[in-house]
């Protein structure tokens, strides 16, 4: 077995859709990035390619590269696990905390844990998504940023 861990940041901004998991969230703010900015499945592929030992998405899918500008980030989550497929590994489950001030996030969860399903090929019951706040504290705390720490298990 092999255990993964990916993190990620993106700044809150006005102007930009709230995606987590390939779900909108309805929020007065979203994700900057070059990509959609779906931290969530960013942290996720980065933890399913560390597990795998083949480097992080950043090379994956460079930033700087204009193939990937606007791009759903549920793709290049499923990108990745089907590479992972391929090289004859298994995802066992997903384990991720959003951090984020607001919106409050766990009337999505259920929505944001099928899309991750239907994503990853894992059953509901693999794939586990939770919240924290930083107690208002720092930059998350004062809800410039969402921060998503993500563990997957391979097998
Ligand atoms: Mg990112």
């Amino acid at each position: 077995m092999r255990v993964g861990n990916g993190f990620d940041v993106h700044r809150l901004v006005v102007g930009r859709p709230l995606i987590l998991g390939g779900v909108h969230i309805p929020f007065e703010m979203g994700l900057e990035g070059h990509s959609d900015g779906d931290a969530l499945c960013h942290a996720i592929a980065d933890a399913i390619l560390g597990a795998c030992a083949l480097g992080d998405i950043g090379q994956w899918f460079p930033p700087d590269d204009s193939l990937y500008e606007g791009a759903n980030s549920l793709e290049l989550l499923k990108t990745v696990v089907k590479s992972a497929k391929e090289r004859g590994f298994q995802l066992g489950n997903i384990d991720s905390v959003i951090i984020c001030e607001r919106p409050k996030l766990s009337p999505h969860f259920a929505s944001v844990r099928k899309s991750l399903s239907e994503a990853t090929g894992l059953g509901q019951d693999r794939v586990s998504v939770k919240a924290r706040t930083t107690e208002g504290l720092g930059a998350i705390g004062q809800g410039e940023a969402v921060a998503v720490e993500a563990v997957v298990l391979i097998e």
